[in-house]
């Protein structure tokens, strides 16, 4: 299929388009490079442009001859997006939607959408299943929510045909060390600890050990980057005109904060000195996905089901591009 990846030059869309191309897809990065990286993009595929203008987004999908979409081009920062909502609101929200009228100028319907837990919000029941109401608590896990009912109005109104998949903790980089994550500021606790590791931090601060959790740490479901691109070469397969696929990406298994860092103690023979500091606002204590129906839906269940494994590809990358893309 031709493929155009918006935001394709970011971690996990990144991650994607490498997995498209070993499928042996016919594989377009569509990108403005604000947060991606140009080097995470295969030589001779990048397109860069806004979301915003048609005319660029319209020719490259004629052009290319391009089958179908996949949306990774979000921003994705609990806390920017709680101090400048407008920012979120205008990429997430108003450029997205620009993406879907530039889909339909150039009669392009098919289109998986990166999704998130956080449209969730703090939910009763853990695990997570798909019929969890979605109350979000911060703007990000808005902006999201309203993208996936701007999907469906879509599919019901002119036929397009949409996974929305939602993603628990993207972890992890591709085995052979090539791409990985390499966010500015980083906030994921998995680089942070190899941080540690590298030597770039003095410690790695716990934020909270009260919560009602096996060891008071918070508790989430890590889900390797790979992982995520596989559920998305799936959904690609099983798109329908008129319908939404809307599914949980995680292992369906939790992981505490201290078990991470003991993971990444066992995976680097570093000693990862920590402290204890205060709860982050808005940390729920425990999000497990329910991902039962990502595996009747798409046939889809998880390889790296060790968040260790998880660990060593992160640190694979990190070591080798201990600066990021920057200067590795
Ligand atoms: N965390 C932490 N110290 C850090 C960064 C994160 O204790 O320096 C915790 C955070 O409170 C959360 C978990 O690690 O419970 C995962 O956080 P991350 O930001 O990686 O992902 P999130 O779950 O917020 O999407």
């Amino acid at each position: 299929m031709n493929v155009l990846v918006v935001g394709g030059a970011g971690y996990i869309g990144s991650h994607a388009v490498r997995l498209l191309v070993d499928a042996g897809h016919d594989v377009w990065v569509y990108d403005n490079l604000s947060r991606g990286h140009r080097q995470a993009v295969p030589e001779g595929r990048l397109i860069e442009g806004e979301l915003s203008d048609r005319a660029t987004l319209v020719a490259a999908l004629r052009d290319k001859q391009i089958e179908a979409v996949m949306h990774f081009a979000a921003f994705a920062l609990v806390n920017e997006s709680v101090n400048d909502p407008a920012l979120y609101y205008r990429n997430n929200v108003v450029a997205a939607i620009d993406l879907l009228d530039a889909m339909r100028e150039a009669d392009v319907k098919k289109i998986v959408f990166s999704s998130t837990t956080a449209t969730y919000g703090e939910p009763d029941v853990v695990p997570i299943p798909e019929t969890t109401p979605q109350k979000p608590i911060n703007p990000y896990g808005f902006t999201k929510l309203v993208f996936e009912q701007a999907l469906a109005d879509y599919a019901a109104a002119y036929g397009f045909a949409y996974a929305a998949l939602r993603y628990f903790n993207a972890a992890g980089a591709r085995p052979d060390g090539t791409i990985g994550e390499d966010h500015d500021p980083e906030s994921h606790i998995i680089p942070i600890v190899l941080q540690v590791a590298l030597g770039q931090r003095d410690k790695i601060t716990i934020f909270g050990d009260d919560y009602a959790t096996p060891d008071g740490t918070c508790v989430r479901d890590y889900i390797h980057v790979d992982d995520l691109g596989d559920a998305h070469l799936r959904a690609l397969e099983r798109l329908e005109p008129g319908k939404g696929l809307c599914v949980n990406l995680g292992t369906g298994r939790g992981t505490s904060v201290r078990e991470i860092v003991e993971a990444c103690r066992a995976v680097t023979g570093h000693p990862i000195p920590e402290t204890m500091g205060q709860r982050r606002a808005g940390d729920p204590p425990e999000l497990i996905a329910d991902a039962r129906l990502a595996k009747q839906l798409l046939g889809w269940t998880p390889k790296y089901t060790d968040v260790r494994q998880i660990v060593e590809t992160a640190w694979n990358w990190h070591k080798s591009h201990p600066k990021g893309y920057a200067k590795s």
